[in-house]
């Protein structure tokens, strides 16, 4: 199973002898939310000869808060971890879009209070991957997660299988080895080698010309509300909200996109680099919103990381014979509407779901591109319209400089509409979402 020159011996057992009930063995690149999701939901479809291969040391958990829309948290729940989630996560029951100005644009329930049988979870992105990779550890196995194992080419055997090359680092020694998995799942984000291999030439992702800061905050409870803000006009935005309670004070997560001046271009090719909240904080004086003080927020931040505002071009494919693509590796979209990570764990339940009903794993993989890959492609473009965002824009464009009554601005009815087409896109509306998860495998389902 696994080719080393010299024999390598960072993968368990070398690779040699997985253990397991002779079914598919697959190789997941990438322990990200995607890659991590996607073990479990084969372990849970009946498969237990999974290898995640991530590239960090420890598995990552940089990053900020994230939100997680029902339909995730319901294939979360029906991997069993949810209680673990919420031990550490706040159910997001309120959103609100407002004018810099202060106006209050549109107001909507979220989660259990629109309707839905799962809550939205705002969740720090450490919490969400320390709870999938202690799963992942306990039902699977410790040898199933390996860190610091970077996926460095792939190519296809005569019999269809992938070759994946791998190389391991430690300080100045080297090792390198290669696995033949019988499927291949590239959940190795946006910058994915899967990805490149299958689409040779596609290079960096396109920036759109703004930046990203991100960050995180503890602050006293009472100085930010139980609700999730996004506030801005046509240029810039801010996201803030609480996603923990410790005693009486919040840990709150935050956003912040403009574009980038001249001198912020050399940030293009970085990624995630701190940066001191000085350097954006000047941009934001004087936003505040039903009490919500954005310079106090970004102010008590001990760091910010600066990222540019990238996504991917859409696939017209996916699935190449027994190697497929996953998350942010598929279809990394502008981190508005709350659905990166959403649509990520949405995709790993999706495909092990497939691989259990087909026999042939190439007609498994083709099955979850056709059921994934039309709704994830029109969120991309949709967030590329600024998705559910867009009613602060119209805001800005037909009241630049505020309003006393939104509805002379944007009727009741357009507002709805906007929010109500953006879950559509996402197949996130209560209806569809509350029909249960429709990937639970049948019990003796495996071909
Ligand atoms: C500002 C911002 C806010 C966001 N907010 C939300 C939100 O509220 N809700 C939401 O749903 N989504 C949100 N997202 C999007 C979300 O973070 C991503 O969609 C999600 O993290 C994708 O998960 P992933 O596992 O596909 O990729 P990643 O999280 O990028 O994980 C990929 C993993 O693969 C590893 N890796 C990379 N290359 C290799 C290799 N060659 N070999 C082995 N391993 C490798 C990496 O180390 C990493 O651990 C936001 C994103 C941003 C930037």
């Amino acid at each position: 199973m696994i080719h080393g020159s010299p024999y390598e011996p960072f993968l368990p057992d070398g690779g040699r002898d997985l253990p397991g009930s002779g079914l598919l063995h697959v190789v997941v690149a990438g322990g990200g939310i995607a890659g991590l999701t996607t073990a479990l939901a084969l372990h849970a479809a009946g498969f237990d000869r999974v290898t995640v291969v991530e590239s960090s040391r420890e598995s990552r958990s940089v990053g900020a808060g994230l939100n997680l829309l029902p339909p995730a948290v319901r294939e979360l729940d029906a991997l069993g971890l949810l209680p673990r989630l919420e031990a550490g996560a706040l159910r997001t029951r309120e959103l609100r879009y407002y004018h810099r100005s202060g106006g209050l644009i549109f107001r909507e329930p979220r989660g259990l209070g629109a309707g839905y049988r799962w809550p939205q979870l705002s969740i720090h992105r450490a919490h969400l991957q320390e709870v999938l990779a202690e799963a992942v550890r306990e039902r699977l196995g410790a040898a199933a997660l390996v860190t610091g194992v970077r996926v460095t080419r792939v190519e296809p055997l005569p019999d269809g299988r992938p070759r994946v090359q791998l190389e391991h680092r430690d300080g100045a020694r080297r090792g390198r080895a290669s696995l033949e998995p019988d499927v291949l799942v590239g959940a190795d984000g946006i910058r994915s080698a899967v990805r490149a291999a299958l689409n040779p030439g596609e290079g960096s992702p396109p920036w759109n010309g703004q930046l990203v800061w991100r960050g995180v905050s503890r602050m006293p409870a009472r100085a930010v509300g139980s609700f999730m803000i996004i506030a801005g006009d046509d240029r810039q935005k801010a996201v803030v909200y609480p996603m923990l309670r410790s005693g009486n004070d919040v840990v709150v997560n935050w956003a912040l996109a403009r574009p980038a001046d001249a001198r912020d271009e050399e940030c293009r090719g970085d990624w995630n680099r701190p940066v001191p909240v000085e350097t954006f904080l000047h941009h934001y004086e004087g936003w505040e919103f039903d009490g919500v003080s954005v310079p106090e927020v970004l102010r008590a931040a001990d760091t910010a990381h600066e990222y540019p505002m990238v996504d991917r071009e859409p696939l017209d494919r996916w699935s190449h014979g027994r190697t497929t693509l996953i998350g942010d590796a598929a279809h990394a979209m502008y981190p508005v509407g709350s659905n990166g990570a959403t649509q990520s764990v949405v995709d790993a339940r999706a495909l092990a779901h497939a691989l259990a009903l087909h026999r042939d794993p190439a007609e498994a993989l083709a099955a979850y591109e056709r059921d994934r890959r039309p709704a994830t492609t029109a969120l991309q473009l949709a967030n590329r319209r600024l998705g559910p965002e867009v009613v602060i824009d119209l805001a800005h464009e037909r009241a630049p400089h505020g309003f006393t009554d939104i509805h002379e601005v944007i009727p009741a009815a357009e507002l709805a509409a906007i929010a109500a087409r953006y879950a559509a896109t996402g197949a996130c509306e209560p209806t569809a979402v509350n029909q249960g998860s429709p990937y639970t495998v049948p019990l003796g389902a495996l071909p």
